[in-house]
């Protein structure tokens, strides 16, 4: 599997400092707000699992799984809930974890929604962010890390299913896509 990497971009211990910093930005941010930190399944499980642990402070975690009726390198906007939140997001703080934002369409769906569904503040925290393929005008609270217009994969992020379990994030070769 490893094989399949052109280069990895991330290591697991990159990404084990930017959780945290990050997790001490939002100890701060968060002190006394005790908010529902939401999980997009399932690209951002390990960076969820990961990140709320270095926040020390009281947060409620819940999980959303959305389709977004794409292929398997880019999603299409139309977000569909697959498994919505437990718990009612009405006057709380949210946060929201991803794993990468692209063109933005995903996340400003579910900005939205949130939005309407009364929470009181809506913030996202990413690990990946793409900007140079972005379509909507939505930018994140707390970023982990800018990548470059590559397709990556590892550290929860799948290319049909697989290498959400690489410990690092890296750039997949195109031969692996190219030739399905
Ligand atoms: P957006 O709606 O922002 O275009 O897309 C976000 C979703 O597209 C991510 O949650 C992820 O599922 C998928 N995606 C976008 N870029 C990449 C990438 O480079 N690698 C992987 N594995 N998924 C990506
Ligand atoms: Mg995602
Ligand atoms: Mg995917």
């Amino acid at each position: 599997m490893n094989s399949d990497i052109k280069e990895i971009l991330y290591s697991q211990e990159q990404i084990q400092r930017v959780c945290q910093e990050l997790g001490a930005k939002l100890t701060n941010d968060y002190q006394d707000k005790k908010p529902l930190v939401i999980c997009v399944l399932k690209g951002a499980v390990m960076f969820m699992a990961d990140i709320v642990r270095k926040i020390d402070t009281y947060i409620e975690l819940d999980f959303m799984d959305v389709s977004s009726y794409g292929n398997e390198m880019e999603s299409s906007g139309s977000v569909k809930i697959i498994k919505d939140l437990d718990v009612s997001v009405k006057g709380r703080d949210v946060l929201i974890v991803e794993d990468i934002i692209d063109t933005g369409r995903t996340l400003a769906c579910l900005a939205s929604l949130l939005k309407h569904r009364q929470a009181k503040s809506v913030k996202i925290c990413t690990l990946l962010d793409k900007p140079d393929r972005r379509e909507k005008t939505i930018s994140p609270d707390y970023v982990g890390f800018q990548v470059p217009n590559e397709f990556v994969v590892g550290y929860g992020l799948d290319y049909q299913g697989f290498y959400r379990n690489l410990p690092y994030v890296g750039i997949l070769k195109p031969a692996v896509y190219e030739k399905n």
